[in-house]
């Protein structure tokens, strides 16, 4: 007999629950509301709201003038509240007050880097074209230097001056060893060019700590989850970044993990008898869904 464990930190974290609930009550009171991009990467997720009159878009003059627009966790560069104004939109603004405060500390970091005459670098650690960085590059005029990786970054090396100051920031929704490894490599590079030890970059390379703890907290319980079940079922979005990261952290410690939209995507035949499966998602997989799944495989 199989039997079906749902991970308890699985599930939309606070930033998503709190941009869904407040397009919910927007909705209670009107038939539409326009959301600038996915209000979160999940397909079923999408499809539930869009039941319910929430209408996506790529852009703001995707919004006919005088409507409402939300803009989403992830928030948006100086530039989309603008173009909102120019349209006379009411703007719902659910930013992630943990994004709020990154823009804010990179806004922060880059008069920094160029007070006093310096040149200092700035670098992101995060997905190139991802909406959150879109917004973080937005409050500096995009003069930032964003990689994806470890290999990004080599490639990234020529062309930093480490005789001036660096400052590296992470999407909220990294991996905390990836972003870990890339700055390692960073401050060995630094050090190598300043011809000082690692350890005694302070005040030239300002590592900081931007992963949203909500995240950062998953990935050591995930693990363990993923090592204590047998099989594993990772519900996600297609289009999920931080599903991408988690669920490569699954298949590390659990080879039979599988990444599914739906519960249609269980094929029977990954279950043997006997089998403890975990079911776990991302920060933009829905409760329900979870349930869902777990509710097919008790039926098979
Ligand atoms: S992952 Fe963290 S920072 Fe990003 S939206 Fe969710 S709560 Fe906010």
């Amino acid at each position: 007999m199989v039997t079906v464990e749902i991970d308890s930190q699985s599930g939309f974290c606070g930033g998503v629950i709190r941009a869904i609930s407040q397009a919910e009550r927007f909705l209670s009171g009107q038939d539409h509301l326009y959301s600038l991009g996915a209000i979160v990467h999940n397909e079923a997720e999408l499809d539930r709201l869009g039941a319910r009159g929430l209408r996506t878009v790529a852009s703001i003059p995707d919004v006919p003038a005088g409507e409402t627009v939300l803009i989403r966790a992830h928030g948006e560069p100086p530039a989309t509240y603008a173009a909102a104004r120019g349209r006379g939109l009411t703007v719902i603004d659910c930013t992630c007050p943990v994004v709020l405060k990154l823009q804010q500390h990179i806004r922060e970091a880059y008069a920094r880097l160029h007070a006093d005459g310096f040149h200092g670098t700035l670098l992101i650690f995060g997905k190139i074209g991802h909406a959150e960085v879109l917004g973080l590059l937005g409050q500096v005029d995009g003069d930032a230097i964003v990689v994806e990786s470890r290999a990004m970054l080599e490639e990234a090396l020529p062309s930093i001056d480490f005789n001036q100051p660096v400052e590296i920031f992470s999407q909220t929704t990294k991996s905390p060893s990836e972003y870990a490894e890339v700055c390692g490599v960073l401050a060995e590079r630094m050090a190598a060019v300043r011809g000082v030890p690692a350890d005694a970059l302070a005040g030239a390379l300002t590592v900081h700590d931007t992963i949203c703890a909500q995240v950062a907290n998953r990935h050591g319980h995930l693990a363990a989850f993923a090592r204590s079940h047998d099989l594993i079922l990772f519900v996600a979005g297609e289009s999920s970044s931080n599903g991408r990261v988690l669920f490569d952290l699954c298949r590390r410690e659990n080879p039979r993990s599988f990444r599914i939209g739906s519960p249609a995507d269980i094929d029977p035949a990954w279950l043997l008898p006997g089998d403890r499966v975990g079911v776990c998602g991302a920060t933009s997989t829905p409760k329900w869904l979870l349930e869902a799944v777990a509710g097919a495989v008790r039926a098979l």
